[in-house]
This record gives structure tokens, C-alpha cells and sequence, in this order.
């Protein structure tokens, strides 16, 4: 999806029915439809955003909260220095 710095990929990662989430390697748009339960945004810095419907507009939603709600609430110092 995106990565600012090294430490901070984000992704969606899909919520499977056992409750477990999908890793970083997982496209989950590509993901045969059932397969997942709810996206959720995750960033490789360990963030974990809220869960979305398993939707195209679930997926717009979660990269748009990763952006908005986590890029760009890290402390200036953090991306200044990279
Ligand atoms: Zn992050």
C-alpha cells in the first residue's frame, strides 16, 4: 500500500473467521470473496487500526485511517528524521 520510513508499511489485512488477521503478504482484494470477515488497517510498526466491512469501501476506508489516523499523527521528529 504505502511505506514512510522503513518502519511504517501499512496494509489491509483481512480478518479471517477463526479471528486471525491475514500478514502483509496477503492481497486481500485478490482474495476470493467469504474469505475474510472484516478488513482491518495494519502498519509493519505494530499499529492496528479499526476493523471495516469486507468491502472495496472497507479497503478504501482502512487505508484511509492508516494514512489519517496514524501517518499523519507520528510525532514530526519521527518523520523529520528520516
Ligand atoms: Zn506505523
Amino acid at each position: 500500500m504505502a511505506t514512510v520510513g522503513d518502519e511504517h508499511g501499512g496494509y489491509v489485512a483481512g480478518r479471517y473467521r477463526d479471528g486471525s488477521l491475514s500478514d502483509g503478504w496477503t492481497d486481500v482484494e485478490r482474495c476470493a470473496g467469504g474469505t475474510f470477515v472484516r478488513y482491518v488497517a495494519r502498519c509493519a510498526c505494530g499499529w492496528t487500526g479499526r476493523s471495516h466491512p469486507a468491502s472495496p469501501a472497507g479497503v478504501r476506508a482502512a487505508k484511509q485511517e492508516w494514512f489519517l489516523g496514524h501517518v499523519v499523527a507520528l510525532p514530526l521528529s519521527e518523520v523529520a528524521a528520516r
